[in-house]
């Protein structure tokens, strides 16, 4: 693995422009309707937004609910700090998550620097099986997303990522840990996963 990967610049902070913002992508995301894509793509939007102006470009996650007619308006927003965000500690994402047995659920959250999504997002979507999709949006406006697809298996998907911890002989540090959730999303379709 490159060490470019981890270079200074790749982990540093980078502040959300509004250059940024204009240039996030409309994603159509795999299995969507074109409603609900519009809605994530209004929802990262307003993430990066709240995230400029009330959080100091820090994390934050917005937490919603997908139904048949497209995306409910009620969704939980929760702010963090540089490094993460405690999306349980918001009571309203708290409760989408955990109440939700027969629906599904998309959790947008930033990364203040460009990297995609952590070991900790990762273990986090396996952990609840209501999270449908768990997509990073870069304060650069780059999108990186993962979903559960219909052959999707928590058992492997959590043996994966057992393994991958195992073989890194420990993740004890931010690089190790970051080499890991690559290798992780460079497999996962093999769990019926799928990763954007
Ligand atoms: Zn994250």
């Amino acid at each position: 693995m490159s060490d470019s990967l981890f270079s200074k610049t790749r982990n540093k902070k980078i502040a959300i422009t509004d250059i940024a913002i204009k240039k996030i992508p409309y994603i159509e995301y795999k299995g969507l309707t074109e409603l609900q894509n519009k809605a994530l793509y209004d929802y990262a939007r307003q993430l990066l937004v709240v995230s400029k102006e009330s959080n100091n470009s820090n994390e934050v996650s917005i937490t919603v609910e997908l139904n048949d007619k497209g995306i409910s308006d009620k969704y939980g927003l929760c702010l963090g700090s540089e490094h993460m965000v405690d999306i349980l500690s918001d009571p309203r994402s708290y409760h989408i998550i955990h109440s939700c047995s027969s629906c599904a659920v998309v959790i947008l959250h930033n990364h203040p620097s460009t990297q995609t999504l952590s070991l900790w997002d990762i273990s986090f979507f396996i952990k609840y099986a209501t999270i449908k999709i768990m997509a990073v949006v870069t304060n650069q406006g780059n999108i990186h997303y993962i979903m559960k697809k219909e052959n999707y298996s928590f058992d492997s998907a959590k043996q994966l990522l057992l393994d991958i911890i195992n073989e890194e002989s420990g993740i004890d540090d931010k690089r190790q840990s970051y080499i890991a959730s690559l290798r992780f999303l460079s497999l996962c379709s093999e769990v019926g996963l799928y990763y954007h």
